[in-house]
């Protein structure tokens, strides 16, 4: 499988170097040149990590031989994405089983192996620098999966004041010896936007290179993210299949709580590659724009930036959309790389008639502000016992909305503890600010799910790192860091 970049389609790469390099040297993100197609029916039967091992052979050409069982023995259950049935047509997929409990550990504990492995295949021995832009889950879960992961240093950026406490903790307290977490002033869009530059750093590269160091990302723009990410969405349908709910050929929905389009595009990948999926529906929280865009045709981010109670999906700038778009402008890496400078420099683009209605065919989009996600949550937990976080809430709000027509798998993102306050508040509690030890014992009492245990721990772990610098000086950050 070769890969190619949505900024510049004579660039071909092997993909061993895009899981390396994460990003293109045009700024572009890699893309595979054809999309493989897989028989989703020689998924039947099979457990979670046999169907993750077929979908990364499809992509990857270095060996991936026991990567998705070694990534996967990590989660706290046998089954790693689970699909559970709360009504006729209504199913939630569970992808927050992992080391740190959001769904970012599905590509996340496999992205280090395949790191490993295309090195491997390369012969490279330099260092790899991990750079993480994060809105809270990312973070944790980069650090999880890279600590102590030979040849590789993680370093990861958060807005100080856009994550959850037990987010911020979580990241503050991570052992390993190979990691460093640092707060920025400013948003999640400032963290990715600085770190997106840095990659292009010339000056930075080359002292980094100086040291044997390449930069490298874990951020859902390395196709090593996007990949594992298609798995889960076969293997659900295939779970439906191999309960009875649904026949071979059916079609079914999926509505996925969206910020960066990461989680959601895997699911377009999935479909090009012909799993029978009829809608993906793209569910935002008060930061609509891209309920906006797939509305209008229009991206434009000249609007207000909202913090929610779905930190996670506090995004105005939805890097993996650029793929979307590269490929419905029929792979016009031209006419992408003009829009994306349009939004770096107008903070907007449009996209033409022709090119919105193949999105629509498969795509719909609707939001949910913090109002809705709670009321989500009260209703979800009222009408059938179960309990969801803020994220996945955003997805079941807009779900409700819908007349479920076909079965419908709501995309389930986080476990409801890593947002306690709100969650409490859902569910009648008077609580405000952070999320503390009280809050995780009344909810465990209301709710009897019992707190991870990890979760509880980040209130007694040492913070090993606090320091919060402004976003313009993340390059020299790095340089000053890595690069002596
Ligand atoms: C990252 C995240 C999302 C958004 O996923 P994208 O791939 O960025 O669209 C939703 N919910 C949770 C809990 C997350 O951590």
């Amino acid at each position: 499988m070769k890969y190619t970049s949505t900024r510049d389609t004579a660039v071909e790469a092997d993909s061993a170097t895009a899981v390396v390099g994460g990003i293109s040297e045009d700024g572009g993100l890699y893309v595979p040149q054809v999309f493989p197609k897989l028989d989703y029916k020689q998924f039947f039967g099979l457990d979670y990590v046999e169907r993750a091992d077929k979908v990364l052979r499809a992509f990857f050409d270095f060996n991936v031989d026991g990567v998705a069982k070694a990534a996967y023995s990590t989660f706290d259950t046998d089954e790693p994405a689970p699909t559970v049935k709360l009504d006729d047509n209504l199913f939630v997929l569970e992808l927050w089983h992992g080391r740190t409990h959001a769904f970012k550990d599905m590509a996340l504990s496999v992205l280090p192996h395949l790191l490993v492995r295309a090195k491997a295949q390369k012969c490279e021995t330099d260092k790899t620098l991990i750079l993480v832009a994060t809105s809270g889950d990312t973070g944790k879960a980069a650090l999880e999966g890279f600590k102590d992961v030979d040849g590789t240093e993680v370093c990861v950026f958060y807005p100080t004041d856009g994550v959850s406490r037990v987010q911020k903790l979580a990241m503050q307290t991570q052992d390993g010896n190979n990691v460093l977490a640092v707060g920025i002033t400013g948003n999640f869009d400032d963290a990715q936007g600085s770190v997106k530059a840095a990659f292009r750093d010339d000056r930075l590269k080359d002292l980094l290179k100086d040291n044997n160091i390449k930069m490298s990302s874990a951020n859902s723009i390395n196709i090593g993210r996007l990949v594992p990410q298609i798995a889960y969405y076969f293997s659900a349908y295939c779970d439906l299949v191999d309960s009875g709910e649904i026949k071979a050929g059916d079609k079914i929905d999926f509505v996925v709580p969206t910020g960066n389009f990461g989680n959601i595009l895997a699911g377009w990948y999935a479909h090009n590659m012909g799993l029978p999926i009829s809608k993906l529906v793209c569910a935002s929280n008060r930061n609509n724009v891209l309920t906006d865009f797939i509305e209008t045709g229009i991206y434009d981010i000249n609007r207000e930036f909202y913090k929610t109670d779905s930190p996670s999906m506090d995004i105005l700038v939805s890097s993996n959309l650029e793929r979307l778009i590269f490929e419905t402008s029929g792979r016009n890496s031209e006419l992408t790389l003009k829009r994306m400078k349009d939004l770096a420099t107008a903070g907007r683009y449009s996209v033409d008639e022709r090119e919105m209605e193949k999105i629509r065919e498969v795509f719909a989009a609707d939001y949910a502000d913090d109002e809705d996600i709670e009321d989500a949550i009260a209703d979800m937990f009222d009408e059938y016992g179960y309990l969801i976080d803020t994220h996945t809430a955003a997805a079941y709000a807009v779900a409700a909305r819908r007349e479920l027509v076909r079965p419908t798998v709501v995309v389930s993102t986080a476990n409801p503890y890593k947002f306690a306050p709100a969650v409490l508040r859902a569910l009648g509690e008077k609580v405000s600010g952070e999320a503390t030890e009280a809050m995780f014992s009344r909810l465990e009492d209301l709710t009897a799910m019992e707190v991870p245990s990890s979760l509880k721990e980040v209130f007694y772990k040492s913070v090993r790192f606090n320091e919060t610098i402004a976003p313009k000086d993340i390059i020299e950050y790095i340089a000053a860091r890595y690069g002596k």
